[in-house]
């Protein structure tokens, strides 16, 4: 298992344009109020189970947890997956990021986060040694099509979703890619892009994963980890939390628990993310209480590029930054 490291000019304000993102986080105040007012489901840690747990972060009218455990910090009162389907698939929040926001920032988000992606998937792809035939891929849970129009490019990749959690008459051309949850599909990789943040039941999910892929098949997640840099420093004040798009945010320790569970080996597993201090520095500039330290580190020192550069290196090289991802195989 390897931590990679990776840099780009990635800012976060590319791909959530402030006054957008802005009325966007009102309009989805107001869906996950109407949310959370229903009846939830009681759930322990969705990494390691544990039952053991303390009170973290009020976010949105939803309550989050830190397992005493492995430190997955989740929303324990959670909806039900037929209820988030619906809530994705219908809240006027989420159509409007996929009506707006996505269109505007198309462009950045394409090169910025889609082609890296599509650059990761397609270099584990080719060791898989699958020749004569196109390789069968599905997304599971999609919150968007951006990713599958991206990798739908290579001629060489047959893209199918399963249980895509958006209005497909949004992009008509999806809704021909669809494969049922309960069907019997084989594939040669399963793709959960963030898609374990917002899913009721994360191992489930990743069980799904392993019973759908063909011997040797990969899985490939991405994820918002809460034992990144800025997770951890901002604490209760990190936008990372975001119920109902982020209810899970496991530990890198979580993350690993669950793969063990649910059958697959680790072939990476990385934290390529670069915003960590960036994000550290708007959170203490919106009022978030920080060590002094961090403080030092985020007012001063990340005035050098250079140290910028350095200790987003250092966080990446040892799975301390937010941004996780991780390949898994079946073996
Ligand atoms: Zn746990």
């Amino acid at each position: 298992m390897e931590f990679s490291t990776f840099h780009s000019d990635l800012a976060g304000t590319d791909i959530k344009p402030n006054a957008l993102l802005g009325k966007y986080l009102n309009m989805l105040e107001a869906d996950a109020k109407a949310l959370a007012g229903e009846t939830m489901k009681s759930v322990d840690c969705p990494a390691c189970g544990s039952s053991q747990k303390q009170a973290y972060a009020a976010k949105m009218s939803f309550e989050f947890a830190k397992c005493g455990s492995c430190a997955t910090v989740y929303v324990p009162k959670r909806p039900s997956q037929d209820r988030l389907l619906r809530f994705f698939k219908d809240s006027a929040a989420r159509r409007f990021w996929l009506q707006d926001i996505w269109k505007e920032t198309a462009s950045v988000r394409h090169e910025k986060i889609l082609e890296p992606l599509k650059d990761w998937v397609e270099t584990f792809l080719a060791e898989t040694g699958v020749v004569g035939r196109p390789l069968r891929v599905v997304e599971l849970d999609a919150a968007s099509w951006g990713f599958w129009e991206t990798l739908k490019e290579n001629p060489r990749l047959q893209m199918r979703f399963v249980e895509p959690m958006f209005d497909l008459s949004l992009q008509p051309s999806c809704e021909g890619a669809v494969d049922l949850l309960d069907s019997a599909g084989i594939y040669d990789a399963v793709c959960l892009i963030e898609a374990l943040g917002r899913v009721e039941n994360p191992l489930a999910t990743l069980q799904w994963a392993s019973q759908h892929l063909a011997k040797g098949g990969l899985c490939f997640i991405t994820t918002t980890l809460s034992t990144g840099f800025d997770v951890l420093t901002l604490g209760a004040a990190s936008e990372a939390m975001l119920p109902p798009e982020r209810l899970s945010l496991l530990s890198i320790e979580g993350m690993k628990i669950l793969a063990a569970k649910a059958g697959l080996e680790v072939v990476e597993l990385s934290t390529p993310g670069v915003l960590d201090l960036q994000n550290v520095l708007r959170g203490h500039r919106a009022g978030a209480e920080i060590p002094p330290f961090a403080k030092y580190l985020v007012e001063t020192r990340a005035q050098d590029p250079r140290f910028t550069y350095d200790f987003q290196t250092f966080l990446q090289s040892h799975g301390l930054s937010s941004q996780g991802r991780a390949v898994l195989r079946k073996a």
